[in-house]
């Protein structure tokens, strides 16, 4: 397949390297980075795009994505698929698979899981929306960057997918670092702690296999004094998606907006920026009851 790359940044390249490798033609495009070895040069994001079977984005939000939408789509040739994997807001994904089908594109929303090590590894989950043709014409690639993908209905499904697991994943976060920090002042031992929820009904894929506290559980940025990982920041920007898409959808989340809150104040007011999103383990120790 000829495919084109736009946005070759730490999820990016690595996609793009790992569909090279499987014998893909690709050719990308990055304001601010060269492509990795195997990737052709594009000038500019229409070049990348133009005469592509699929062309596939990654890049950090919405406004960005329905600007180069605007530019490619009319680019693109008829019947070629647009694939954004970027993590977006969902209107912004169903306004640009409304554009691209209303100029002969298929169009399909597959924000990914898995972070960094996934997009290196090829082994990211794609939480696709889209038409049935649309996923299948881009399937094969699915296979190429990751493990498994999951075709969750129609524009924009993807990206509520994403939008819910990562709400989930933030409110989780929260719940189990500030039950260390209560464990701490009851002299719990964190590590007896997490011997007795990992296997009890308080388990969840942050306890088990992400765990907040240093030297408790696999190996985790807590190990790395927090470096990320799942960035702090990044944990801010989908919650913040998730908000966005409860009020436009008259939906009541209060856990939800809380772990915004709490993730914001953490990012913008705190020392969070740049660090891993489970460093609220040591946020919370710090503090007092308020
Ligand atoms: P990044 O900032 O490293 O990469 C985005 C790239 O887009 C940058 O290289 C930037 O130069 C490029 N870009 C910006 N505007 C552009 C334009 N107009 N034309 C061409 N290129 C442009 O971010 P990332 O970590 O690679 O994340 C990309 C997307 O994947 C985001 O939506 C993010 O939320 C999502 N995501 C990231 C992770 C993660 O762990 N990093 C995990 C899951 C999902």
């Amino acid at each position: 397949m000829k495919i084109g790359f736009i946005g070759l940044g730490n999820m990016g390249a690595p996609m793009a390297s790992n569909l090279t490798a499987a014998g893909h033609e690709v050719t990308g495009f990055d304001i601010a980075n060269a492509p990795p070895e195997g990737v052709q040069a594009a000038s500019s994001v229409t070049d990348a795009a133009k005469g592509m079977d699929v062309v596939i984005t990654m890049l950090p939000n919405g406004a960005i994505l329905r600007s180069v939408a605007d530019d490619i789509i009319p680019t693109m040739k008829q019947g070629a698929t647009l694939l954004d994997c970027s993590t977006v807001d969902v209107e912004s994904a169903r306004a640009v698979a409304d554009k691209a089908q209303a100029a002969g594109l298929m169009a399909v929303d597959a924000p990914v899981s898995g972070g960094i090590g996934g997009a290196a590894g090829g082994t990211l989950t794609f939480m696709a929306g889209g038409p049935n043709e649309g996923f299948a014409a881009v399937s094969p690639l699915f296979d190429v960057m990751g493990q498994k993908a999951v075709h969750c209905g129609p524009s924009g499904n993807g990206q509520a997918a994403k939008i819910c697991n990562n709400m989930i994943l933030g409110v989780t976060m929260i719940g189990t670092c500030e039950a260390f920090a209560l464990a701490d002042k009851l002299g719990l031992d964190r590590q007896k702690m997490f011997d007795v929820v990992s296997t009890s009904s308080g388990y969840s894929w942050v306890m088990n296999a992400y765990c907040p506290a240093p030297g408790v559980g696999p190996q985790s940025p807590a190990d790395s004094d927090y470096k990320p990982g799942f960035a702090a920041d990044l944990m801010l920007k989908d919650l913040r998606l998730s908000q966005q898409a409860a009020e436009a959808s008259d939906a009541d989340t209060p856990m939800g907006a809380r772990a915004t809150e709490l993730y914001a104040e953490f990012v913008e007011h705190e020392d969070g920026a740049g660090r891993d999103f489970s460093a609220m383990l040591p946020r919370f120790v710090s503090r007092r009851r308020s």
